[in-house]
């Protein structure tokens, strides 16, 4: 069976960069899907913007009708802060067999040495790094090390074992972001074509960054 690819953030709001690069994970890594997992409370962020109901609501009709994209809510399930670490052992629970894949962006797997108990997620899933224009790949320090013992080139090692390796994939370069996308709409303008607009009508109707203009929705 293929690899279950996971895609945490807190998606605030979600956008294309997010969602190019989960689709070229779930074609060229062949996943069998792409879970994306929207973050109940994130750690290390502080206050999100719009609120874990509204993230999730904005990445469950970016989702609607896309094959292979699933939005999972366990995150928003639990009390406390959303530790990733917590949420792959309740996936290692319901897929005992399956082979996981947490996607992170390489600004994200550069702080993985911060995360809760992080040395455990590779005794949990594989790690692929989608390549982030700008970001390099650590060759020293904790991750230059992991990367040196864990990493591979090769797309079947993520099939022929359950966790364990990291491989770095180079996406489609969009330099999109979540906090651009608030500062636009808290600057009163339209995040049109950055995203889905059903995530933009959520927006709209929430106010959760601003008044939108609703005159092109
Ligand atoms: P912000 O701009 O507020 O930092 P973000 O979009 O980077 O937001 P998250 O929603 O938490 O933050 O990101 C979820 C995951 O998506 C992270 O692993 C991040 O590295 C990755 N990611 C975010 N934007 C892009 C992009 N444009 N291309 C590829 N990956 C991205």
């Amino acid at each position: 069976m293929r690899p279950i690819g996971v895609f945490g953030g807190t998606f605030d709001p979600v956008h294309y960069g997010h969602l190019r690069t989960a689709f070229e994970m779930l074609q060229a890594l062949r996943f069998a899907e792409v879970r994306f997992i929207p973050c109940g409370d994130p750690p290390h962020r502080g206050k999100t913007y719009a609120d874990a109901r509204q993230r999730f609501e904005m990445v469950r009709v970016a989702l609607e009708g896309q094959p292979g994209f699933i939005v999972d809510d366990r995150e928003l399930q639990r009390d406390g802060p959303s530790y990733s670490v917590d949420t792959l052992h309740t996936l290692r629970t319901e897929f005992p067999d399956r082979a996981l894949g947490l996607i992170l962006g390489m600004d994200a797997f550069l702080g993985l040495p911060r995360w809760h108990r992080w040395e455990e997620i590779l005794e949990l899933a594989h790690i692929v790094v989608a390549h982030r224009p700008g970001w390099r790949a650590p060759d020293i320090g904790p991750l230059g090390e992991l990367l040196g013992r864990c990493g591979t080139h090769r797309v079947e090692d993520l099939h022929e074992s359950t966790h364990g390796k990291i491989h770095i994939h180079a996406v489609t370069q969009l330099e999109i972001s979540s906090t651009e996308i608030r500062e636009l709409v808290e600057a009163g303008r339209d995040p049109r074509f950055l995203m889905p607009d059903a995530v933009r009508r959520v927006i709209a109707t929430t106010r959760c960054y601003g008044t939108l203009d609703d005159r092109f929705l």
